[in-house]
């Protein structure tokens, strides 16, 4: 029995993971703010609802002894939950722009990574993914060679440098845990609540690299960042 969180599974790309991994078999805890829609969410797909939000220790912690209550490890980590923050220009955006968005998408992360790191050192094979986005690569940003990989590249100033400071992060994990698979992904620009559903693929192709990476076997890549296509510069 593979036992898998995912945080923000209420809507969109966490959803849909969670549904997958759910049919795949796992026991999945679908994290969510907001434990009423979290619960309809988890009905829906046989999952377990698990209210955490990310940018609060307690919630983190509680959500943490739930899930080592019942469960005792946790195999599978999908760090989802994300916020776009301001699409303000570089100019006008402000470090407390920027403090609100690295508070969902990179302190959430390593709160819910660093809270889940005992239920993850007891599984016999943790996995992590961490989803970023291609907006976070900085070769893609500072070389347009190599910007064909995000094909949807926007210039934004806090929620691609949050992605960027996110995939160093799982740099630096996969490299202080080399017994767990922790890697980075981007889904590609996917229609949800987060762009307005401008994006152009479904949530079903941009959850793909989500759960190949929270599925990825023994020998299985680590400290790498990923899309559907394969891996993507940083
Ligand atoms: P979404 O539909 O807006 O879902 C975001 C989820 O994160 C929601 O469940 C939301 O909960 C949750 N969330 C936000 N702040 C949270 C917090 N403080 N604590 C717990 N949960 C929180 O957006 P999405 O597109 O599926 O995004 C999922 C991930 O994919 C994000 O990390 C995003 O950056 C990344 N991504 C998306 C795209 C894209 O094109 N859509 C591309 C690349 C990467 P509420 O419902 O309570 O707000």
């Amino acid at each position: 029995m593979t036992t898998t969180l995912i945080t923000g599974a209420n809507k969109g790309l966490g959803l849909e993971t969670a549904r997958r991994l759910a049919g795949a078999g796992h026991t999945v805890y679908l994290g969510a703010r907001d434990l009423r829609r979290g619960t309809e969410a988890a009905h829906r797909i046989g999952a377990r609802a698990v209210p955490i939000d990310v940018t609060d220790d307690e919630s983190v912690r509680a959500a943490a002894k739930l899930v080592g209550d019942e469960a005792g490890s946790l195999d599978v980590l999908v760090n989802n939950a994300g916020i776009a923050g301001t699409a303000r220009p570089a100019g006008e955006t402000t470090a407390d722009d920027m403090l609100t968005v690295y508070e969902a998408n990179v302190f959430g992360a390593v709160r819910v990574l660093h809270a889940f790191l005992p239920l993850l050192k007891a599984s016999p094979a943790p996995i992590v993914v961490n989803v970023g986005s291609g907006l976070g690569s900085l070769a893609a940003t500072v070389d347009p060679h190599a910007r064909a990989v995000v094909p949807d590249w926007i210039p934004v100033l806090a929620y691609s440098s949050s992605k960027a400071a996110l995939n160093m992060v799982t740099a630096q994990y996969a490299h202080a845990f080399p017994a767990m698979r922790i890697n980075a992904v981007d889904p590609g620009f996917t229609a949800t609540d987060l762009n307005g559903h401008a994006g152009r693929q479904t949530v079903a192709e941009g959850a793909e690299i989500i759960v190949r990476m929270a599925t990825t076997g023994p020998g299985g890549p680590t400290g790498g960042f990923f899309s559907a296509a394969g891996p993507i510069p940083w």
